[in-house]
C-alpha cells in the first residue's frame, strides 16, 4: 500500500480544516488534507456563502417590489428563480476552486477520499475509485462537521420533508412551506421564502424565536417576521410529518391544543449532529460527548496529539468559531501553555431582514450571573443615516458592567447587524469599556453611530434620544 509521511494530518477541508492546514504549512510544517466531498465543506458548498447569495437575492426582491418608494417605476417584476438558485451556485463553486488554489500555493497535499484511523499516528484513506493509502503522521486533525439533524418519528426524505441542503436548491419556490426550528438555519429560510411570496409557517418549541439570542431581539424579530407575513408558533411541540404525494401535513401541539398545517414541504432545521461515524475514533479510544468529539480547552482529545476543531467538537457550530479553533490548534502545537479559548468573545450573526447579530452575554444571562449591569440602547430609528436610507427597523444594545463599563455583552438587530457586530467583538476582546466606545470618533452619517450612541446610553450620556 502507498505510503505518505507529514507533520500534520488534517481530516476535513471546511474553514476549520482548510485554514489549520494552511496555518500549519505557514509554520514549514509537512501538511497534508483529507476530503470525500468538495474543498470548502458545508461553508462553502452548502451552507454560510450559498445561503448569503440567496438571501441577497431576497434582499434585493424586497427593494424591487418597493422600487416606486425610491423614484423607479419597473412595471410588474418577475423572477426567474433558476437563476436565483444557480447564482448562489455559482458563489459555492467559485469560493470552493479557490481553496483548491490556496492548498497548492501553501504545497498542502490534498487526498481525495474518506480517512480512518488505524492508531494515533496512522490514518488510512480510502478514495471513491477503491483505492487506499496510509498516512503516518505527528499530529492530526478532526474537522469532519456536522449534518442536519432530526426529531424522533420525522423522515427526511430529502424531497418535501427536506434539510437546509436541499433549501437551497428547490425546482422551484414552494406556495406553502413549514419550518421546524426557528434558530439561524430556520429564521434566515423563512425570511427568504417569505419574500418570495411563499407562505411560511415557522414552528418553534421554545418560548422565542432565535431563543439562544437576548430577549427584546427575538421579541423585536418575532414582530418583524409577523409583519412581513410569516405565520409563528413559538412553545409548539411538533408530533408529526406525514407526507400523501405532494403534501406534507405537520401537526404540532401548543397550549394543549393540536393544529395541523398542510405545506408542499416541511424544512426540518432542530441543529446538528457531529461527523463522527467511520473514522475510527472507538478503536482510538477517544471519547465523545453528545454524539460529538470531546475535546478540552485547546480543541485537544482524549488521545494527545489528536484534536478535534469546528462543529464536530459541538456547539458553536460557526464557521469562524471553526477557523479560530484551527489556527489555536496550531498555537498550542507549538506552546501548550497558552491560555484556552475564550468562548464568550465569539460573534454571532444570523442574515435574515432584519440582521442579527451578538456578541457576549445576554442580559437575562447576566442578570443570572447577578452580575451589575448598566444597559445601553439605541434604535436606528433615531440615527440620520438610518433614516436616509431606510433602514429604521432595530436597535443596537449593549450590556455594560456597571462600575468598570466593562463590556459584558452587545445585541444588535437591523439591516447592517452583521458588520456593526466586529467593532463591538473587537472592543470586549480588546477589554474596552462604554467610555472607550463612546469617545470614539464614529464617522457621520454611518450606521455605526447607533453603537457609539448606545455606548453612550449605557452611561446615561447619549446625544440623540
Ligand atoms: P439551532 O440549534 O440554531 O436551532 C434549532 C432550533 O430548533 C432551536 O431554536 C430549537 O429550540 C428548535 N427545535 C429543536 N427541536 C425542535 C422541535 N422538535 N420542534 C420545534 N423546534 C425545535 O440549529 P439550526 O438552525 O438547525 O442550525 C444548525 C447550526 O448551524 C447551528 O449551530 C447554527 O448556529 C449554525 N448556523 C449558523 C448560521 C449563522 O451563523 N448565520 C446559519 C445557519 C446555521
Amino acid at each position: 500500500m502507498e505510503s505518505h509521511s507529514y507533520d500534520v494530518t488534517v481530516i476535513g477541508a471546511g474553514p476549520g480544516g482548510y485554514v489549520a492546514a494552511i496555518r500549519a504549512a505557514q509554520e514549514g510544517k509537512s501538511v497534508a488534507i483529507i476530503e470525500r466531498e468538495a474543498l470548502g465543506g458545508v461553508c462553502l458548498n452548502w451552507g454560510c456563502i450559498p445561503t448569503k447569495a440567496l438571501l441577497k437575492s431576497a434582499e434585493h426582491y424586497e427593494f424591487l417590489k418597493k422600487a416606486s418608494d425610491w423614484g423607479f417605476e419597473t412595471g410588474e417584476i418577475s423572477v426567474d428563480w433558476q437563476k436565483v438558485i444557480s447564482r448562489s451556485r455559482g458563489a459555492a463553486e467559485k469560493l470552493s476552486g479557490g481553496i483548491g488554489f490556496l492548498m497548492k500555493k501553501n504545497r498542502i497535499t490534498v487526498h481525495s477520499g474518506s480517512a480512518r484511523y488505524l492508531s494515533p499516528n496512522r490514518i488510512e484513506v480510502s478514495s471513491a475509485e477503491g483505492e487506499t493509502i496510509e498516512i503516518q503522521t505527528t499530529h492530526s486533525i478532526i474537522a469532519t462537521g456536522a449534518r442536519a439533524g432530526s426529531i424522533p418519528g420525522v423522515e427526511i426524505d430529502n424531497e418535501r420533508v427536506i434539510t437546509s441542503r436541499e433549501a437551497m436548491v428547490l425546482p422551484q419556490c414552494p406556495e406553502s412551506l413549514a419550518i421546524i426550528g426557528a434558530g439561524a438555519i430556520g429564521v434566515e429560510f423563512a425570511y427568504f421564502y417569505a419574500s418570495f411570496g411563499c407562505k411560511v409557517t415557522l414552528l418553534e418549541y421554545l418560548p422565542a424565536v432565535l431563543p439562544a439570542s437576548d430577549a427584546d431581539i427575538s421579541r423585536t424579530l418575532e414582530k418583524s417576521f409577523k409583519r412581513q407575513g410569516i405565520d409563528i408558533h413559538t412553545d409548539a411541540r411538533v408530533l408529526s410529518v406525514d407526507r400523501d404525494g405532494d403534501r406534507v401535513s405537520t401537526t404540532f401541539e401548543k397550549e394543549g391544543q393540536s393544529t395541523t398545517v398542510e405545506t408542499d414541504a416541511v424544512l426540518v432545521a432542530v441543529g446538528v449532529l457531529g461527523n463522527t461515524e467511520n473514522l475510527g475514533l472507538e478503536e482510538l479510544g477517544l471519547e465523545l460527548e453528545n454524539g460529538f468529539v470531546a475535546v478540552d480547552g485547546h480543541c485537544e482529545t482524549s488521545v494527545r496529539g489528536v484534536y478535534a476543531i469546528g462543529d464536530v467538537n459541538g456547539p458553536p457550530a460557526l464557521a469562524h468559531v471553526a477557523s479560530f479553533e484551527g489556527i489555536h490548534v496550531l498555537r498550542h502545537m507549538a506552546d501548550r501553555e497558552i491560555e484556552p479559548i475564550d468562548y464568550t468573545l465569539v460573534p454571532s450573526c444570523v442574515y435574515c431582514q432584519p440582521q442579527v447579530a451578538s456578541v457576549g452575554l445576554t442580559e437575562a444571562e447576566a442578570k443570572e450571573k447577578e452580575l451589575e449591569i448598566s444597559c445601553g440602547k439605541f434604535p436606528f430609528a433615531a440615527s440620520g443615516k438610518a433614516v436616509a436610507t431606510a433602514e429604521t427597523d432595530g436597535f443596537v444594545k449593549i450590556i455594560a458592567d456597571k462600575n468598570s463599563g466593562e463590556i459584558i455583552g452587545a445585541h444588535i438587530i437591523g439591516s447592517e447587524a452583521t458588520e456593526l457586530i466586529a467593532e463591538l467583538a473587537l472592543g470586549k476582546s480588546a477589554e474596552l469599556g462604554v467610555e472607550d466606545l463612546h469617545l470614539a470618533i464614529h464617522a457621520h452619517p454611518t450606521l455605526s453611530e447607533a453603537v457609539m450612541e448606545a455606548a453612550a446610553d449605557a452611561t446615561g450620556k447619549a446625544t440623540h434620544i
